[in-house]
């Protein structure tokens, strides 16, 4: 069995960049651990009355660059090893896209579809006040990941700014629009990895006009880049969710509806299988199917874009993949034995710290908005990540060539090289 633990994997990616630019082992031990690991208690008042313990984490894994920062996450699945990995992918992605930030990533141990909206709250709150020692607008600022959003956030704000005794939007980004949120920050995932596809398929002399995509998650990015992509003229033939899949070889003319239905019915596939009874008129969708999450990623399609969890591609079906482009944009999606097989298949991986980074670039300008009382407009949005998300892709290709490496690996060379030098900087004043 292939070991996917995604901490030993993010350790070797990062071990692996760091040989290879001879940096000094020193760094690479401080990297190879996170600063700090917090696991903390969460007991809460259930709406019957009962109290219920939930486990939650936040991980600092560096703040060289600046503060740390990274999502919370609340899943059935959240463990220290995945919170651990996604706060050194963290780390490693804002230094790809150049943003003044280290790395961090939090969860709670939940499945939040079982709690009501008020256990939810009870819950955010609880988790904020255990860390409100530990963020910070200067110190730590967490966003939205899985199953966290603005509401959430809102909540996250509203808590710490009544523990601090002032108001702070700055501790979090990812907020509502009015309550400190940055214009086009929901969206900004999905945007961003637009913006570096179409760069992507620039340098490989393709053109995105009809490009058939299957899409694997339909939460904030899926949903986005869906729309997103449609919009520029790529053929969205499957999405799913995680209770299964649809798929229209001609094509899903309108991305809007299924979101609608999936609104209403809560899961892509119904939308499919029980269009009618929700009201929506799928007479294009006819010729279409359901189809599992596994089969998603299989289909003879152009470009396969997971955008879910981590380890959906592994050395189980890496060979499957019939796709010539892997656009990541959930973190770790693909395990170190799948990347393996993708590069000797010359399959192109567009890794995740570069492919979702337009996320973390719109929270770094909502939090530069907040600290300088500014409000953008979300053209001024818009451009400054297009203009982010360029440079990155651009920086990453130049890495890919000057090492002979792929895009996975040379995104780490990038990154690594960065931290180094502002490391070697700072510890120059020592
Ligand atoms: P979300 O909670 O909004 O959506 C997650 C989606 O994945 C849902 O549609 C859910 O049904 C689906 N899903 C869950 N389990 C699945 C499974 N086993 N198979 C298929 N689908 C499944 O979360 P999100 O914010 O869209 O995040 C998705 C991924 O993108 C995560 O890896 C996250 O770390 C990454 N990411 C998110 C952001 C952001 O700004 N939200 C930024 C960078 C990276």
């Amino acid at each position: 069995m292939e070991n996917i633990n995604p901490w030993k994997r993010a350790q070797m990616q990062l071990t692996k960049a760091a040989t290879l630019l001879e940096i000094d082992p020193l760094l690479l031990s401080i990297l190879c651990e996170p600063d700090r690991v917090i696991e903390i208690s969460l007991p809460i008042r259930m709406d019957n009355g009962e109290i219920k313990n939930f486990k939650g984490f936040r991980v600092q894994h560096n703040n060289i660059r600046g503060p740390y920062k990274g999502g919370i996450r609340y899943h059935q699945q959240v463990d220290l090893s995945e919170v651990k990995a996604l706060s050194l992918w963290m780390t490693m992605k804002n230094a790809v896209v150049d943003v003044p930030f280290g790395g961090g990533k939090g969860g709670i141990h939940v499945n939040p579809k079982e709690l009501s909206e008020a256990e939810l709250e009870r819950l955010s709150r609880e988790y904020t006040r255990k860390l409100k020692d530990e963020i910070g607008p200067h110190i730590d600022v967490p966003a939205p990941d899985v199953n966290t959003n603005a509401k959430i956030m809102n909540w996250i704000v509203d808590e710490y700014s009544k523990q601090m005794g002032k108001k702070t939007p700055a501790v979090v980004t990812g907020k509502t629009v009015d309550n400190g949120g940055s214009k086009g920050r929901t969206g900004s995932t999905g945007m961003g990895g637009v913006y570096v596809l179409k760069e992507v398929l620039k340098k490989l002399s393709k053109k995105p006009k009809g490009m058939t995509v299957a899409i694997q998650g339909f939460g904030n990015v899926g949903r986005h880049i869906a729309r997103y992509l449609q919009r520029e003229g790529f053929n969205i033939v499957a999405v799913s969710d995680s209770q299964g899949g649809l798929y229209i070889p001609e094509g899903i003319k309108d991305i809007e509806q299924i979101e609608k239905c999936k609104d209403e019915m809560g899961h892509v596939a119904g939308c499919y299988c029980i269009g009618s009874v929700c009201g929506i008129s799928f007479k294009d969708h006819l010729k279409g199917k359901s189809i599992t999450n596994k089969e998603l990623l299989e289909l003879d399609v152009d470009i396969i874009v997971p955008a879910a969890l981590e380890n959906v591609i592994t050395k189980e079906n890496a060979h499957n993949i019939e796709a010539s482009i892997v656009l990541e944009m959930a973190n770790g999606p693909t395990s170190q034995e799948a990347d393996k097989i993708l590069k000797d298949r010359g399959i192109v991986v567009v890794p995740d710290i570069l492919a979702n980074s337009g996320g973390v670039t719109v929270s770094y300008f909502e939090w530069y908005q907040n600290l300088h009382n500014q409000k953008w407009s979300e053209e001024k949005v818009a451009k400054k990540l297009k203009e982010k998300m360029k440079a990155a892709t651009h920086a990453v290709f130049e890495i890919s060539k000057k090492y002979n490496v792929t895009l996975t690996e040379a995104a780490f060379l990038l990154a690594v090289k960065r931290v180094a030098e502002t490391w070697k900087k700072n510890t120059s004043k020592i």
